[in-house]
């Protein structure tokens, strides 16, 4: 995985001092060095920044670090903000405010005026967010002692959520066909994603994968069926549609790692000269981080890959999901998840197991070998970037996922189960009326704060159905901001 870091900025002034600005430095290098023990990403001191020079050169530096995934400021002392807007202007990463304080508490025998000079970050921070807000900046303003978990919680999130944003603007993705015929919600402007999120969505010829499958070796072929085995059960007789799904999974992620993809999309439309639709194949390369898409969907597969690497350990548990079917009896309605083939194991509640099927959609000449399990129990979210022409809206729906009611036995593909919010039928309500696709993200372990955080960043609409939503205040949303991000 890619290096990344986050930068600690501290604002002061030179009024103070030497003496002062050395506490200050030195407190914030022993801050960043504590909350770099408890965040997933190092925070590394950069500077106690005095002048307007010396926060436009740390800016510049960032813009131009790999590394550096976002900046993290903080008012120790008073730091008059005029001197931050040439460096703020032109801040191209992320940028998160922590409104904290080095004491805890105030000290009631030990305070006088020195005290105050020195630890005036509720003084500093307000001078400090008004120039952001001022600036109108996309920004992040976490509050609280920077030693409570709360906060630690928060500036993760965020963290995550920043990488998401260097993730995307890295992000290309790889087409195996185009989109499946006449569907509208798969579609958009490559063009657009590729400005606004950094997105490469290039295509390659399927006859190009087939001679890559064609040039798999058999002995490539037994490692990769030998470490299926040593992560799913083998639930078939059928190992010569096994042994097909591993030579199309070396393929293409042979084909994807010479151009740096981090997602695909493909369709079972295209299969020329392929005997079956990848499926294990798809769903393994997923467990490894790859975003996939079905139909030509190009933007879940990007989604998928992205909100992937924002979940734990920078691989969660995050899958393309599309809503399949309705269990409406009342009192216990949920909507049934799946796919045709291509639901990503991390999601699985047990061991998965690879079967094969029949599938009589597309142009199969043979049974696909597929991973089938059920999915966790748990809260989740299910996310839908849509083209609305002109801008793109990302919609979020909070649910919660439930071990699936019922076996199933003749389902013959892994499946989700879940409630949306705020209950089944007014979120299906919610989410026709915004215009959320039938495929999605569905995540465990990413938050609908962090794709809020990642679509300001991304400076994209950004609509959340929770628990609270009513159908008719989110139709007066959608009115206002269709009129927003016209003028924008
Ligand atoms: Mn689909």
């Amino acid at each position: 995985m890619k290096k990344r870091e986050f930068w600690f900025v501290v604002g002061s002034q030179f009024l103070y001092g030497p003496g002062v600005l050395d506490t200050v430095a030195a407190r914030a290098k022993e801050m960043a060095e504590e909350l770099s023990k408890v965040l997933p990403y190092p925070l590394v001191y950069k500077v106690t920044a005095k002048t307007s020079a010396e926060i436009t050169n740390v800016v510049k530096e960032a813009n131009f670090s790999d590394e550096c995934a976002g900046i993290i400021t903080w008012c120790h002392t008073f730091s008059p903000s005029k001197m931050w807007i040439a460096g703020l202007s032109s801040l191209q990463k992320p940028y998160c405010h922590l409104a904290t304080q080095y004491n805890r508490e105030i000290p009631n025998d030990e305070i006088d005026m020195d005290f105050m000079n020195l630890n005036q970050a509720a003084h500093g921070d307000r001078e400090h967010g008004f120039i952001a807000a001022r600036l109108r900046m996309p920004r992040k303003v976490i509050a609280g002692y920077w030693q409570d978990e709360k906060v630690h919680k928060s500036l993760s999130d965020w963290m995550k959520a920043a990488v998401g944003v260097a993730v995307s603007r890295e992000m290309k993705v790889m087409r195996f066909g185009d989109n499946m015929r006449e569907v509208a919600v798969t579609e958009g402007d490559k063009v657009e994603v590729q400005i606004k999120l950094g997105w490469e969505v290039n295509t390659w010829a399927v006859g190009d994968l087939v001679k890559e499958m064609n040039a798999v070796t058999e002995a490539q072929i037994d490692a990769m069926v030998a470490e299926y085995k040593s992560k799913y059960d083998i639930n078939t007789d059928n190992l010569e549609a096994i042994r097909y799904q591993a030579r199309e999974e070396i393929a293409m992620k042979k084909m994807m790692d010479e151009q740096g993809c981090m997602a695909f999309a493909n369709t079972f439309q295209d299969l020329y000269g392929m005997e079956q639709l990848p499926g294990l194949a798809s769903q393994d390369l997923m467990s490894k981080g790859y975003g996939y898409g079905g139909e030509g969907d190009w933007k879940v597969a990007a989604m998928t890959a992205i909100m992937k690497a924002m979940g734990e350990g920078g691989n969660g548990a995050s899958a393309f999901m599309e809503d399949y079917t309705y269990h409406l009896v009342q009192g216990q309605e949920y909507s049934l998840g799946a796919h045709m083939l291509e639901v990503c194991p991390s999601v699985a509640g047990d061991k998965p197991r690879i079967e094969t099927h029949h599938l009589g959609i597309g142009m199969n000449e043979k049974d696909p070998a597929r991973l089938v399990f059920e999915g966790k129990a748990g809260k989740g979210i299910v996310v839908s970037l849509i083209d609305m022409g002109g801008r793109l809206r990302l919609i979020v729906q909070d649910i919660e996922a439930v071990k699936p009611i019922m076996p199933m036995p003749n389902l013959p593909v892994a499946r989700v189960m879940w409630r949306a919010m705020p209950n089944l039928l007014t979120g299906v309500e919610c989410w026709i009326t915004a215009g959320g696709a039938h495929h999605t993200v569905l995540s465990y372990d990413v938050t609908a704060e962090q794709m809020r955080d990642w679509a300001r960043m991304m400076d994209i609409e950004f609509v959340h159905i929770d628990k609270n939503t009513t159908p008719e205040k989110l139709e007066e949303e959608l009115m206002i901001k269709d009129l927003i991000w016209k003028l924008k």
